[in-house]
C-alpha cells in the first residue's frame, strides 16, 4: 500500500523525523487559510498523487504570494498531472499539501528498502539527492552507497557515520549528527511499520544546518 506524501510525513512525525510544518487543502481556499497558519512566503504547493516526478511535471510549485499560492493551487486541482510516472492520461488531484518553503543548502538521497538476495533491509543513500536515483545509479554509481541492516544487530552507529561523513565537502558538525540521528529514525520507523519502501527525496541540508525531509515516501508491505 503506497502512502501519500502527507501521511508518510505524519508517519515522520511522529518518529521524530523533521519536516516542514504543512497541511493538506482541497481547494485554494483553503489553501489561503492554510498559508496563514504556516510560516512564509516561500510557500510550497504540492499535489498529493501517488507518482514521483511531481516537480518537473508542474505539481510542485514555490510560490512567493498568497494570490499566487491559490491560483497555483487552482492550477493543479483542476487539471490531470501529468508526470514520467503517470502516462499521458496523467492523474487527478484531489488535495494538494501547503508547506513553508524551506532554504535548501544541499539535497540528499536517502531510503530503506529491502534487498530480497541478501534478505535484509538496506539503506540507500546518496549525495545526488533532488534526481532520479535510477538515473544517478546508471550514470555515477560511485555515487550510490549502501549499508545493509542485519537483523540481528539492527541498524549500528558506525553505519550511519560511514554514510554521512562520506560527504564532500563535509556539512557542518550538526548536520552530520542530524543526519546520523535521522537514518536511525528512518530504520526503525521501516521496520516498526513493515516497510517495503522508505524513501527521502530530497532530504535537505538548510542554510542554518538543519536536516529535513521534504519529501517522503512510504510503502507498506501489505502481507
Ligand atoms: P517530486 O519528487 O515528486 O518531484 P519533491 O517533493 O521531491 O517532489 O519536490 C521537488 C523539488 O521541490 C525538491 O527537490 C525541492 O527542491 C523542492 N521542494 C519541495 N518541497 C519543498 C519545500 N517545502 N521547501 C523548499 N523546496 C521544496
Ligand atoms: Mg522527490
Amino acid at each position: 500500500m503506497k502512502l501519500h506524501e502527507f501521511q508518510a510525513k505524519e508517519i515522520f512525525r511522529k518518529f521524530n523525523i523533521p519536516v516542514p510544518e504543512g497541511r493538506v487543502a482541497a481547494s485554494a481556499k483553503e489553501a489561503g487559510s492554510v498559508a496563514g497558519e504556516l510560516k512564509g512566503p516561500p510557500w510550497v504547493v504540492k499535489a498529493q498523487v501517488h507518482a514521483g516526478g511531481r516537480g518537473k511535471g508542474g505539481g510542485v510549485r514555490i510560490v512567493k504570494s498568497l494570490s499566487e499560492l491559490k491560483s497555483a493551487a487552482s492550477a493543479i486541482l483542476n487539471n490531470p498531472l501529468v508526470t514520467r510516472q503517470t502516462g499521458p492520461e496523467g492523474r487527478k488531484v484531489h488535495q494538494v499539501l501547503i508547506e513553508e518553503g524551506v532554504e535548501i543548502d544541499r539535497e540528499i538521497y536517502l531510503a530503506v528498502t529491502i534487498d530480497r538476495s541478501r534478505a535484509m533491509p538496506v539503506v540507500i543513500f546518496s549525495r545526488a539527492g533532488g534526481m532520479d536515483i535510477e538515473d544517478v545509479a546508471s550514470t555515477s554509481p560511485e555515487l550510490v552507497l549502501k549499508q545493509f541492516v542485519n537483523p540481528a544487530t539492527g541498524w549500528m552507529p558506525y553505519q550511519g557515520k560511514t554514510l554521512g561523513y562520506s560527504l564532500h565537502p563535509l556539512p557542518a558538525p550538526e548536520a552530520v549528527k542530524g543526519l546520523t540521528t535521522l537514518m536511525e529514525r528512518l530504520c526503525r520507523l521501516f521496520v516498526s511499520l513493515d516497510c517495503s519502501l522508505a524513501e527521502i527525496n530530497p532530504l535537505v541540508i538548510t542554510k542554518d544546518a538543519r536536516v529535513l525531509a521534504v519529501d517522503a515516501k512510504i510503502t507498506i508491505d501489505d502481507n
